[in-house]
């Protein structure tokens, strides 16, 4: 509490005495207009131990976020999901190998991206896929105040309302940075953020043999497997790695099947441990 009114009284020195220092330390809208598909390739990524880190701490501080970051980890099922599409030469080609593989994902859309191409977000829904938010420029929400994270993951809910006449309940922040100030603002507007367990990195196009490597250690119950949209190494690899966790005995959920599935389960392991207690 004190860190935090020592914060905000800091923040107000600063507005008060550096206006010129605060724009360069917040991108403005015009720079987050520029070039964020360069920035999207130069995201850094938070490793799913620091996001289970991050999560442990929070959960001691008594924190309880709207916040999925993995699933049911009794049932063999697994979400793989594509971030920051749809790209004009790749989703085409990752909704066709879905397809022909009998498998629904979730795709974390960028909303400029959507309103660029939104024949493909059509063919997503189509398809049978889950949408949800991940902002609008693809910027990293801690570094905007709390006004400008809303107005990321609004502008982009809007570009998708405009082309499916649908509005989106999950989100994931662009390189898994968040903190609490940035989840609470996504809490207000009542979306899940939505985390990752595995990340086989390829965004970095380590070479369709590495990811393959990786890929083939994912393999866990209630994953969530954090892949790119616009990779073609992820294209080349993606048959195989759905076919062998397949053959594992894992199936493959959208993101909205594994949280339903994960509250109705929690739900009923409540409901049987209060009987228990009421037949003592
Ligand atoms: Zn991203």
């Amino acid at each position: 509490m004190l860190h935090r009114t020592r914060f905000i009284l800091l923040s107000g020195l600063v507005l008060c005495l550096a206006p010129v220092a605060l724009s360069r330390q917040h991108p403005s809208l015009a720079q987050r207009e520029e070039g964020f598909e360069k920035r999207a390739e130069k995201e850094i990524y938070r490793s799913p131990g620091e996001l289970k880190a991050q999560d442990e701490a929070e959960l001691r501080q008594g924190m309880k976020y709207l916040k999925l970051i993995k699933g049911d980890p009794t049932s063999k099922e697994i979400a793989l999901t594509f971030d920051d599409g749809p790209h004009q030469h790749w989703t085409k080609q990752l909704l066709n190998l879905l397809r022909a593989n009998h498998v629904r994902a979730t795709f974390f859309v960028v909303g400029k991206m959507a309103e660029r191409y939104p024949n493909l977000i059509r063919q997503e829904l189509a398809d049978g896929h889950q949408l949800a938010n991940h902002t609008y420029h693809h910027v990293n929400l801690t570094n905007i105040p709390a006004n400008e994270v809303a107005s990321e993951y609004r502008m982009c809910d809007e570009a998708i309302h405009r082309i499916t006449g649908r509005h989106m309940s999950y989100c994931r922040p662009p390189g898994g940075q968040y903190d609490h100030d940035v989840i609470q603002t996504t809490e207000k507007l009542g979306l899940t953020t939505v985390l990752w367990t595995e990340d086989p990195g390829d965004y970095a196009k380590p070479g369709d043999g590495v990811i393959q490597k990786r890929l083939m250690h994912c393999g866990h119950n209630g994953a969530i497997i954090l892949l790119h949209d616009g990779i073609q190494q992820t294209l080349d690899v993606l048959p195989g790695m759905i076919k062998a966790l397949r053959q594992k005995g894992y199936r493959f959920v959208t993101i909205d099947q594994m949280h339903h599935e994960l509250a109705t389960k929690l739900a009923q392991m409540s409901r049987s441990s209060e009987s228990g207690r009421r037949a003592r």
